[in-house]
């Protein structure tokens, strides 16, 4: 296996490792060379109660087929801990997947702040702060990957999940900017929304699908991603059941109005087909080409155009 990829040498934290789809990226990191910290907190999918058990166990899965993996039960709310198990037993850090997640699904109408906030807390807020933990080890070495879970119900939006949408999608913007901002220092950042039977989905989908969807049909691009020889930054991919794509932003070729008199809301109804319509259609890739149009006709306007 002389091209296999490997990553001997490469510590890896992968928060909520302990079930599903981060149990899986662990087991797959682990079996290439990968010392692996097994965060997991233990509790219940919408973030009862706590437990070492789920941890330990991947752990000694892992230590068993003869590979390297420490035991972290931190919330990533924690996360400094959980970049401080890593550093004390390896002294360093190279991979961080940001994994760990609950679900608090109900309608709009009946959530709670309580609904809203634990979810941001778990989602957003704790791949905030394990990032933030390990970002200047990142830099300093000039090597990072670091790898977010967001979800087709953020993209897409899903009945029910108005909280767990908006934190997934949030990670695709915090994972953006982080690209942006890591380039520089070989710091790799992507987000993938997976779909995978867990836990987390058995209570939705029909058990033969469950069943059906491995985790492990996820793993193999969450390593790719994570590997040196991948060079892919800021990109978002949905990934599942055998299936890998990657999306972006599609933006209509617009209207543009001429600046210097006013736009009414009745000029924005007759030009809805072209504010719309996608058969000239841009995909912009940066803040940059975002505003391109508009820069085009701040200038024609100040030409006089
Ligand atoms: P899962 O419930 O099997 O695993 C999630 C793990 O995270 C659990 O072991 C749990 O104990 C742990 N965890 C929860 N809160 C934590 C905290 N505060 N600190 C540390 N660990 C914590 O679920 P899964 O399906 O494997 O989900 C993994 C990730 O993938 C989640 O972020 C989820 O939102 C996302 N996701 C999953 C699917 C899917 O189809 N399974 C779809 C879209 C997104």
């Amino acid at each position: 296996m002389g091209n296999e990829l490997r990553f001997d040498g490469k510590v890896a934290i992968v928060t909520g490792a302990g079930n599903g789809l981060g149990r899986s990226h662990a087991l797959l990191l682990a079996s290439r060379g990968a010392k692996v910290v097994i965060n997991d907190l233990g509790g219940s999918s919408t973030g009862g109660g706590r437990a070492s058990e789920a941890a330990d166990k991947v752990v000694a899965e892992i230590k068993a087929a003869g590979g390297e993996a420490v035991a972290n039960y931190d919330s990533v709310e924690d996360g400094t801990k959980i970049v401080q198990t890593a550093l004390d037993t390896w002294k360093r850090l190279d991979i961080v997947i940001n994994n760990a997640g609950i679900l608090r699904d109900t309608s709009f109408q009946k959530m709670t702040e309580q609904d809203w906030e634990l979810i941001y807390r778990v989602h957003l807020l704790g791949a905030f702060r394990v990032t933030q933990a390990a970002w200047p080890h990142l830099r300093d070495q000039g090597y990072g990957r670091l790898l977010f879970t967001a979800s087709a119900a953020g993209i897409y939006g899903n009945f029910g999940q108005a909280n767990y949408s908006m934190a997934k999608l949030g990670l695709v913007g915090f994972a953006n900017t982080l690209a942006i901002e890591g380039r520089k220092k070989n710091i790799l950042v992507n987000a993938i929304a997976p779909i995978a039977g867990s836990r987390m989905t058995e209570t939705v989908l029909p058990k033969e699908v469950v069943d059906a969807l491995r985790p492990e049909y996820v793993s193999p691009l969450a390593a790719w991603l994570c590997h040196e020889e991948c060079q892919e930054t800021g990109s978002l991919f949905e990934v599942g059941g055998g299936f890998m794509a990657k999306l972006r932003w599609e933006r209509t070729r617009g209207k543009v109005f001429k600046l210097g008199r006013a736009i009414t809301p009745e000029a924005v109804q007759k030009s809805w087909e072209s504010i719309t319509d996608f058969t000239e259609a841009t995909h912009p890739t940066d803040v940059a080409a975002g505003m391109q149009p508009v820069m085009d006709n701040l200038t024609s306007q100040s030409k006089g155009g």
